[in-house]
């Protein structure tokens, strides 16, 4: 009788989501070290494997833990504040709201977020860049999440206070002592990358600089592009080319470029990203509300991979099973119906798009974004037996249409539990809550709004 092989952590009896996207029944994935070691049928391992821990996975689905590939963590303690205001959101809201950001209250706004996250099953993140991101850094430590966090560079425009300005240089040099700090801590959770806010608050010289900066390192470069129709304005005024064009004759596109929204570009500025290899992240609830409609379809048709966001929780709530329906829809109904094509984006898809996709666009596709052998352990476990789930003739749609993160029952990051039947347990949620209320508080009485 041969011995049975030791492994920290065996979830027996579970439906597995393969990368094929077809849904495994009475199947069992062990865990080593962090990694996923096999994945096969559940009698099987039950046999080899002498586990740590063992979940019983009996009536839920194991998913790679899904990825929100654009967010602001910064901004969780605007919740609620600019929803439905008068214009401009940003000069009222956003400008006040950021300058009066200390370290300690972006430590709490990144710990009540990643209190989010985790309950929504999201694993890893990206992080556009706020203020003070050392800070954020460190509540992603405690959080035991994965995350590309990068520091919000801005070097002009008149809408930008000087406060929140930094010189060319600056901008560069900031980013890198984050990078010095930071890149690769907590056995490689944390990666700091580099950020352009968006074109109209970026000269040539930022732009060429912070790529020129991020390749020395091979860090990924984060921007806002195409949000929104200004951004298209101010590009072809001052330099006579679109936002993707006028970055592509400055070097910036490449397949280490995450390109938040992508929204408003030309079929042509499509193709180039796609040629460039850059990942376009749609944020559907944000685009939605500002500037429209994305050319998903387009992207698909040309192969590439598409990741999804939240844009962070100041105007809603981070849930990307409710971003994945929403794009649904709204591709449907801008896309689909017009040529009577009722599968312009299927649940496949936009399940791709949280998952492989997104770990495409933070350049993690080598470990995270499948579940598959020698894969890292970042995964969820969704209930399947709730009356809005079950029964079903096609579980992988219902549970692309239908679920929430209230259903996400147990997190796996790194092969570490970080929440079990919806408890968390690194972090101590009350406590949290508490103290991001307190910040909250605090940072409104600063700002003054
Ligand atoms: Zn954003």
């Amino acid at each position: 009788m041969n011995e049975k092989r030791p492994c920290d952590l065996l979830i027996k009896q579970v439906t597995v989501l393969k990368p094929d996207m077809a849904l495994y029944r009475d199947t069992a994935i062990a865990i080593h070290q962090g990694r996923i070691v096999a994945i096969n049928r559940s009698t099987l391992l039950e046999e080899t494997y002498r586990p740590a821990t063992t979940i019983d996975g009996a009536g839920k689905v194991a998913l790679p833990g899904l990825i929100d590939a654009h967010t602001h963590v910064c901004q969780q303690l605007l919740r609620g504040r600019i929803t439905d205001e008068p214009p401009m959101i940003w000069v009222n809201f956003l400008v006040p709201y950021e300058s009066a950001l200390e370290p300690e209250d972006v430590y709490w706004s990144t710990l009540l977020s990643g209190v989010e996250m985790i309950k929504a099953g999201i694993t890893c993140f990206a992080d556009a860049g706020g203020r003070h991101m050392a800070s954020a850094a460190r509540a992603v430590e405690a959080l035991g999440l994965r995350a590309c966090i990068a520091r919000s560079t801005m070097d002009s425009a008149t809408f930008v206070p000087d406060t929140m300005k930094d010189t060319t240089a600056g901008a560069i040099a900031k980013t890198e002592a984050l990078f010095d700090a930071w890149h690769g801590k907590a056995n490689d959770r944390i990666h700091i990358w580099f950020s352009l806010r968006q074109v109209m608050t970026s000269t040539p010289a930022l732009v060429e600089g912070i790529a020129a900066s991020a390749r020395q390192r091979d860090a990924g470069l984060h921007i806002h592009l195409a949000e929104h129709l200004k951004e298209v304005e101010h590009c072809m005024v001052n330099y006579g080319k679109r936002p993707a064009a006028w970055l592509d004759s400055l070097g910036f596109l490449g397949p280490d470029v995450l390109a938040a929204h992508s929204v408003v570009l030309s079929d042509r500025e499509v193709q180039l990203a796609v040629e460039r290899g850059a990942t376009p992240v749609h944020c559907p609830r944000s685009n939605l509300n500002s500037h429209g409609f994305p050319k998903t379809p387009l992207f698909l048709a040309l192969g590439s991979p598409i990741g999804l966001g939240s844009d962070g929780a100041s105007g809603g709530k981070i849930d990307l099973f409710a971003e994945m329906r929403l794009l649904k829809s709204a591709i449907q109904a801008s896309r689909g119906l017009p040529i009577n094509d009722a599968t312009v984006l299927p649940v496949e898809d936009a399940l791709r798009m949280a998952t492989a996709g997104g770990a495409r666009a933070v350049r993690l596709e080598r470990d995270i974004g499948a579940l598959d052998v020698g894969k890292k352990a970042d995964l969820i476990l969704v209930d399947s037996t709730a009356p809005h789930l079950y029964p079903t003739h096609n579980l992988l749609r219902t549970l692309v249409m239908s679920a929430t993160p209230q259903d996400v029952q147990d997190v796996i990051v790194d092969g570490v539990v970080l929440m079990r039947d919806r408890r968390l347990t690194q972090i101590d949620e009350e406590k949290v809550l508490r103290k991001a209320n307190e910040q909250l508080i605090a940072i409104a009485r600063r700002a003054e709004f």
